[in-house]
């Protein structure tokens, strides 16, 4: 039975296969339950069915339509990966669920880049010829993103794969919007908002970054009117930094009690340049401290001048366009653009001696995240989300609701619950301050607003839930002289919708009830910190106010619980460059995961992310880590070839091998996913090797199931990576070749027919022990790679394959079981104990034998003194001492010599017996040091055990351990005392 392995493991070559295989058998898909196409796995060990555990379903965060993978989705998709492999593996039915985003601002300006490049721009295709451009754009770039997912083998179910602006998801978007505008709670307004002049849309205040620049701070002299209406002579000196701004003033606002100004109540102003009278108002929210107490009030043009004019009933006057060049309202500096009017402004207010003073100011700049464009806040008529109001039927508002789902209500659990708990807070806060939602932008590419104005009545109509026909007539006037409303809605308000709009909300078929039955909420949002108000909250927000009407399976109403998108919130870290520094382009310090994917192999990036995932723990990510799981994934590669060679070569002398047992198991039906290993057959009188390696398994299964539970994917991978390097290639299998020794055999039938020779006898019992060798070997190499599935996919599907020789009990190793803890036949503690006494043994000889400088050929004979526990311990496994520490013979004695340069533990000590003096004053110098660390450990755990504040608080289990270390030190000091004393003098 050959198992055909190349000699050199290559990543890319069994990956490429496996990533088409996986999407071409549609491996990961998981039809909506009750349909005939469901069974993907069959019962899990513990004989239950799957469905008997809720669904695990994820959403990925959808990139960009236009984005293309960088670190930060690697880490996220490779989280989400291991942890739907695992619950896949762990018996729970699994769903992960991709998709794209249209994304509007960056697919609208990618594409008109293109245009402009054509000598064209959107203005001159119209709008109706532009978005058909975009989908034509999409059909041949969009979703790269998704390419490039399915390179990196996610295990996502393309069956369902959406774009939020398809078919159903546009009818979401449109019943959402309806609504909540019959519910009172969407509106047209005249606001200020961020207007990017780059965009020339309105962003929303999450997408404006602010930084400091240094800039000026004008003090401007506006002349007092007296009684006449005609310049008194004296002025009020107002500061600004946007000077521009001033075209647009409708008042100067000071505080009631200012002293300096008492005089001026009541008192108008000439704005100078424009020459339009204003007022001077009084309000409390003036700063008498900051620059001349005297404030100018452009309401179109910042938000606090906005409030402030609303209170004293002030006229706005928006004084720029789309692109903040001077509109019509900025008289003789109409249509230059706001930073050309400003110099200009200055310098005519200098000429007729207006500006009192020019001041060096650094002030905070709001920039647009997209395009760096400074963002002028401007009056602009939008739409919003009431997100504060109670709908018109009365009950909790959006954000009461979006509130009530995470805090845990009187006592119970958390709807929702954030790992690292910390962004609770963080969303708590914000969701408690939370302002109207400006939904509207003024773009071609995205969900165009379901409202219709009126030419008759300047009246907006908006059709009724449930219905899909627009309308024909206004629904005031009856005219039917309608349009359309030119703005769509912000990207976040149809991905905010997704965990409803991906199982079909609105649409109610009995494929869509099943869907929601099975798959809402859902269980866990993986994502990054940045779209936690994006995105997170809104999908808070709109999946408790849309799913609650929807009733539970058996037609009962859904709790609150029930009704929150996903259960779980895990906030993924930041993946720096190795020196911790952020990845950044203008850096130069950004690494492309598709190369080091190319280099290393996929399986060996997601591993080095994983090691080093933990909650709120940003990632310092470093090739050289990746290097070194390249070379893990290596060693298990080469671990096969070793383990299948000698399957094959116990084959040749006709010795079953485990396979074909497994074969004849599978034609009767009874081959469960755990396969041949989960049959009860491992027991009894195994070699000490053999009981280590498993109780290891079963503990390390334990540590990973554990690990995960908590999203600790470091603590996961370490375990693995210990276990699968450190213990079974480096000590099991060493230690079971002494057990792999085939030859020809007569079979048991030709023995019990005639009397066999001595070596004929010799060889069926070797086979004999080779064949139960293998067995152990095969099974706990089976149960390894599936632990490591999740962790490094590829790898273990080729290898999988393998053992089972091409015909496995499932169609992938994904489908398989995840190895769980179990109780061994003995004390497993007690095993690995014994273990690591016999790995302590071996290493201390082999240590003796470099002090000694014995040549790796020669074999010695060693002397030992050991506990009694320990002694038969070391009889039973006098093979492995000889052979992997060089031993000739293995002598017991009650004291080692102490002239013997000697290894010591508190279990025993050793010394080997080879012609050599001892060198006496180097000895010396060791055994000094020895004891000096030694006496230093003692002083630190005495120290420790008396302080009575560490008691009172330290676990049992450690206060333990550390009286064990504490007697432990203390006897290998004694030892090493004695050892000293017994020197011959220099
Ligand atoms: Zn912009
Ligand atoms: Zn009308």
């Amino acid at each position: 039975m050959p198992h055909d392995l190349p000699k050199a493991y290559d990543p890319t070559a069994i990956e490429d296969h496996w990533a088409a295989y996986w999407v071409r058998e549609k491996l990961f898909a998981q039809p909506t339950p009750g349909t005939p196409a469901t069974p993907v796995q069959d019962q899990s060990p513990d004989g239950q069915s799957p469905g008997a555990q809720p669904a695990f379903v994820v959403l990925l965060p959808p990139p960009n339509v236009t984005g293309r993978l960088h670190m930060g989705h690697m880490l996220n998709q490779t989280e989400m990966d291991i942890l739907t492999r695992w619950r896949r593996m762990s018996g729970r039915l699994a769903l992960w669920v991709p998709g794209t985003d249209h994304a509007g601002i960056a697919t609208q300006m990618m594409v008109e880049r293109q245009l402009v490049s054509e000598g064209t721009s959107r203005q001159k295709l119209g709008r109706e010829a532009f978005i058909e451009r975009v989908w034509q754009w999409k059909q041949h770039y969009g979703g790269a993103i998704l390419e490039q997912m399915k390179r990196l083998g996610v295990s996502v179910d393309w069956s369902r794969e959406y774009f939020t602006m398809d078919e159903p998801r546009s009818l979401a978007v449109r019943e959402a919007f309806v609504r909540l505008y019959h519910q009172g709670l969407i509106y047209r307004g005249a606001y200020i908002v961020n207007w990017c002049p780059g965009c020339q849309t309105a962003v929303s205040d999450l997408e404006v970054i602010h930084s400091e620049h240094k800039g000026h701070l004008w003090e401007i002299k506006y002349p007092i009117l007296g009684a006449d209406g005609k310049d008194s002579g004296e002025f009020l000196t107002v500061a600004t930094t946007r000077p521009e701004t001033m075209l647009g003033d409708t008042a100067v606002a000071i505080h009631p009690e200012d002293e300096r100004y008492l005089h001026l109540h009541g008192k108008k102003l000439r704005l100078p340049l424009i020459n339009r009278e204003i007022p001077i108002v009084l309000d409390e929210w003036v700063s008498r401290e900051f620059g001349t107490g005297a404030v100018k009030v452009t309401p179109a043009h910042d938000p606090n001048d906005f409030a402030l004019a609303e209170r004293h009933q002030l006229p706005a006057i928006n004084v720029m366009d789309d692109r903040a060049h001077i509109n019509s309202e900025g008289g003789p500096y109409a249509g230059v653009d706001r930073y050309v009017a400003r110099k200009h402004i200055v310098h005519d207010l200098e000429a007729q001696g207006l500006v009192a003073a020019v001041k060096d100011y650094t002030n905070n700049v709001g920039h647009c995240d997209r395009c760096k464009t400074v963002i002028e806040p401007r009056l602009s008529t939008q739409w919003f989300i009431a997100v504060n109001k109670q709908p018109n039927a009365g009950g909790a508002s959006m954000a009461e609701l979006a509130i009530a789902a995470v805090k845990s209500g009187s006592g119970g659990p958390k709807a929702i619950r954030f790992t690292p708990e910390n962004y609770e807070k963080i969303y708590l806060e914000w969701m408690t301050n939370i302002h109207d939602w400006c939904i509207s932008r003024q773009l071609w590419w995205g969900h165009r607003i379901p409202a219709w104005h009126c030419a008759v009545c300047h009246k907006i109509t908006v059709p009724l839930p449930n219905t899909k026909e627009d309308p024909a007539a206004c629904a005031h006037c009856g005219s039917d002289k309608l349009t359309q409303e030119t703005d769509v809605l912000d990207t976040w308000f149809s991905s905010g919708l997704l965990p409803v709009s991906v199982f079909g909300w609105p649409n109610v078929t009995p494929q869509t009830r099943a869907d929601f039955d099975a798959f809402y909420p859902t269980s866990l949002l993986v994502t990054g910190f940045d779209i936690l108000f994006f995105w997170v909250a809104r999908m808070i927000m709109f999946g408790c106010w849309f799913s609650r009407d929807i009733p539970m399976r058996d037609g009962s109403p859904r709790p609150f619980a029930e009704s929150v998108p996903y259960r779980e919130v895990y906030i993924h870290a930041l993946v720096r460059d190795a020196n911790r520094e952020k990845m950044s382009k203008t850096k130069g310090n950004v690494v492309d995961p598709i190369e080091i994917v190319k280099a290393y192999g996929t399986d060996a990036v997601r591993f080095t992310l994983a090691s080093m995932a933990s909650p709120g723990t940003d990632i310092a990510f470093n090739v050289a880590r990746t290097e070194g799981y390249r070379a893990f994934a290596n060693k298990i590669w080469n671990a096969a070839r070793f383990i299948f060679m000698n399957v094959d070569k116990a084959a040749e002398f006709g010795i079953k091998n485990p396979f074909d047992v497994l074969g004849q198991h599978r034609d009767r039906g009874e081959i469960k996913y755990e396969g041949l290993f989960s049959l009860p057959i491992i027991g009894g009188n195994l070699p000490l090797e053999d009981r280590w390696i498993l109780a290891l398994l079963y503990k390390t299964a334990g540590e990973v199931n554990d690990a995960l539970e908590n999203y600790r994917f470091d603590e996961a991978a370490n375990a693995i990576y210990q276990f699968f390097w450190g213990s079974f290639c480096d000590w099991y299998l060493e230690i079971v070749k002494l057990r792999l020794n085939f030859s020809p055999a007569p079979s048991r039938e030709e023995l019990s027919q005639r009397h066999p020779t001595v070596e004929e006898e010799k060889a069926f019992e070797l086979n004999a022990v080779g064949s139960g060798a293998l067995y152990t070997l095969l099974f706990v190499f089976e149960s390894s790679l599936r632990l490591l599935s999740p962790f490094m996919p590829f790898l273990t599907e080729e290898l999988w394959h393998a053992v089972y020789d091409g015909e496995p009990p499932a169609k992938s190793i994904a489908l398989a079981i995840f190895p769980k803890p179990r109780a061994t036949w003995d004390s497993p503690v007690l095993v690995i104990e014994e273990m690591a006494l016999l790995q302590d043994l071996i290493t201390g000889i082999r240590w003796l034998r470099k002090e000694q400088s014995v040549e790796e050929k020669t074999l010695t004979p060693i002397i030992i003194s050991a506990l009694g526990g320990f002694k038969p311990v070391i009889d039973e496994n006098r093979a492995i001492i000889e052979r992997l520490a060089r031993v000739s013979d293995i002598r017991h004695v009650l004291r080692v010599p102490n002239d013997l340069l000697q290894y010591r533990n508190p279990s025993f000590e050793v010394a080997i017996l080879y012609e050599r003096t001892i060198d006496a004053p180097a000895e010396r110098e060791r055994l000094t040091k020895d004891i000096a660390r030694y006496e230093k450990g003692l002083a630190a755990a005495e120290r420790q055990l008396g302080n009575q504040a560490f008691l009172a608080k330290a676990p049992p289990h450690v206060v333990e351990g550390l009286k064990k270390q504490e007697a432990e030190t203390r006897l290998l000091l004694e030892k090493a005392l004695a050892a000293l004393a017994a020197l011959p003098e220099s």
